[in-house]
């Protein structure tokens, strides 16, 4: 099975941050409790790469690139509602306000289902004008049984809060569009209004910026007002944090990237990059070093936040020029090249999920990375958490495109063709000098979701930026199904990333909650209901035992199987029958890593069947 989705990539090329491995077999299940039938549960489809746009924001700050106004068939945003979802959801789904500038009478959108792409044509509801620009709005909405097509092929969980819905295309872009789908089981926040434009709670700070988006019209699509933002931040909040992680409250559109780190200062040395400050354009005195936005939920995942907190740093050594070789790949100006050894997280040809293995001699191999990845020891260096004697010679390939023209996660055992060259690192300081400049052990990050004007973010959606926010600051025991770890771990334990919020005259709330290893709500797998909540942690060879009620009633069902998956393939396999409609099975996780639980159902006759529910975050300790 592939992928359904279009090939993107006519405006930029495309990072592939992400994309599910798709295990290649289908095995077949025997069922001792129903003989003569098979069960086989049908795989999931690959989810659309995820763009950094971190090389464009910096070309254009440096007057590399200009700032042109928003194109015509460019997307600004949309209102989600309900604004969070869960698997269990029963009621009508709307996709709100949908902002495309120019005049675009109907747009296309293609929604992702197991089976294919569905095309609909949506029909413009209104308009609005903005910067002298016309902007068309489009509304629309699905039943719930859309969600459940959905969420049968598509993983979410505590480290992924987010599930694509599809693309919204127009004549000139392609644009992917998610939804925040989380458990049910996450905490109240408290939450302290300061006045109509400005709440925050322990984790996250939301303001109400009416021109925020508004200015990607005028200012080009990575054009937020972030300096009208900052302003308004630095009045109610101290000026203690490295960077500001701006996030919106209606979901921001692009194609040309789901995140990205623009450097407001720089004071290291010897990395490839020139030295600067412009703190004081964010209403900053000096310690604010970058600005950076996130679509969607990226910001609360570890891959995007992993490497885009990198991009601070790296990578602007330019070792493929240095081995003589073109750059190629993903936005190569700021993007690590293919070579050998070690993965790394901002890399122009391959994900962090692979690394290149030598075979003997000459050959080399793609392999899958192992769990977790850890930062290059090149970035390292950049970092100061590494000196230059650690960092090894590096084989760098002369066919930089050998996997394309965007970063990606080619199969393990892949042979690299072509020539190779060794860059050392008396050739790295030879180029840029020694690293000079301070060396931090702490990021301090403010994540600030930002409401379109008269409005602040609900309860829930604080319940969900805070809690989400917080698990991105733990050191530990948040590595994804993919096997990225936190910031903390990546970085060797040399750098935390704290995410706690303090403001200037209000006290800090300090009422804690528990992030890691934390239960899976009893409804968080659509079609079932558990007798109690659901474990994120569980012991190797230890027994477990899932038991509960179906509460899909389409079909009689008789069969459950729960699959027990890790990025690698492998699998425990939990089956039982279904009588009365309730289940109970046992079983046992037989290796230790990061798995996702996945709810497969079955009916007489009923054939090979995706999945109900995948839910990832899954630990086996
Ligand atoms: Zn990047």
């Amino acid at each position: 099975m592939s992928s359904q989705l279009k090939v993107r990539g006519t405006i930029v090329s495309v990072h592939f941050f992400r994309r599910l491995l798709l295990a290649s077999l289908l095995w077949v299940l025997s069922s001792p409790l129903a003989a003569q039938e098979v069960f086989e549960p049908l795989l999931d489809v690959d989810p659309p790469s995820v763009v950094c746009g971190t090389p464009r924001v910096f070309d254009q700050q440096f007057g590399i690139l200009p700032v042109n106004p928003v194109q015509d068939g460019q997307g600004l945003d949309f209102l989600q509602e309900p604004r969070v979802l869960h698997a269990d959801y029963t009621g009508k789904i709307t996709v709100r306000n949908l902002r495309i500038v120019g005049d675009y009478p109907t747009i296309t959108f293609r929604r992702w289902t197991p089976v294919g792409e569905v095309n609909e044509t949506w029909t413009r509801r209104s308009t609005q004008t903005i910067g002298g620009r016309l902007v068309s709005r489009f509304t629309r909405s699905w039943p719930a049984a859309a969600l459940r097509k959905a969420l049968r092929a598509r993983t979410y969980g505590y480290d992924k809060p987010q599930i694509f819905w599809g693309v919204v295309e127009t004549p000139v872009a392609e644009m992917d569009l998610y939804f925040r789908v989380t458990s049910k089981n996450i905490p109240v926040a408290t939450v302290t209004k300061i006045n109509n434009r400005v709440q925050y709670s322990s984790h996250v700070v939301n303001l109400s910026v009416g021109p925020f988006t508004n200015r990607r019209v005028t200012h080009g699509g990575s054009g937020f007002a972030f300096a009208t933002a900052a302003k308004l931040f630095y009045q109610h909040f101290p000026d203690v944090y490295d960077g500001l992680s701006f996030v919106t409250q209606r979901d921001a559109l692009s194609e040309n990237y789901a995140a990205f780190h623009s450097l407001v200062k720089n004071a290291v040395s010897g990395i490839g990059l020139s030295l600067f400050n412009n703190t004081s354009t964010y209403g900053s005195a000096g310690r604010l070093q970058a600005i950076e936005f996130y679509r969607g939920a990226f910001a609360l995942q570890n891959d995007v936040s992993n490497h885009e907190a990198l991009h601070q740093w790296a990578d602007f050594f330019d070792v493929a020029e240095m081995a003589g070789y073109d750059c190629g790949g993903h936005q190569c100006s700021s993007h690590m090249p293919l070579l050998f050894p070690r993965e790394n997280y901002v890399g122009a040809v391959l994900e962090e999920t692979r690394r290149v293995r030598r075979v003997g001699g000459d050959v080399y191999e793609i392999q899958r990375t192992p769990n977790p990845g850890i930062q290059h020891p090149l970035h390292k260096y950049a970092m100061g958490h590494a000196n230059a004697g650690s960092v090894p010679n590096l084989v760098v390939f002369e066919d930089q495109e050998q996997f394309g023209d965007s970063s990606s996660s080619p199969d393990p055992g892949t042979e690299l063709t072509g020539n190779s060259q060794i860059v050392a690192m008396s050739d790295i300081l030879g180029t840029h000098g020694p690293r000079t400049g301070p060396v931090m052990a702490r990021w301090r990050r403010a994540l600030v979701v930002i409401s379109p004007a008269g409005t602040l973010l609900s309860q829930k959606e604080m319940n969900y930026w805070n809690f989400y926010a917080k698990r991105m600051g733990e050191n530990q025991n948040t590595t994804s199904y993919h096997g990225i770890p936190s910031f903390f771990r990546a970085s060797g334990n040399k750098m935390r990333l704290r995410t706690d919020i303090d403001a200037r005259n209000y006290p800090k709330i300090t009422k804690g909650f528990q992030t890691v290893f934390r239960n899976y709500g009893r409804t968080d797998w659509r079609g079932v209901t558990f007798d109690a909540a659901v474990r994120s942690r569980y012991l190797v060879n230890a027994n477990y035992t899932f038991s509960g009620r179906v509460t899909l009633t389409d079909q009689p069902y008789h069969v459950i199987l729960i699959i027990a998956e890790m990025a690698d393939g492998t699998q425990e396999r939990f089956q039982g029958n279904i009588v009365g409609q309730r289940f109970s099975v046992t079983g046992k996780f037989l290796k230790r890593g990061n798995y996702r639980l996945r709810v497969f159902l079955f009916y007489p006759g009923s054939g090979s069947q995706y999945q109900s529910t995948g839910v990832s975050g899954v630990i086996v300790k």
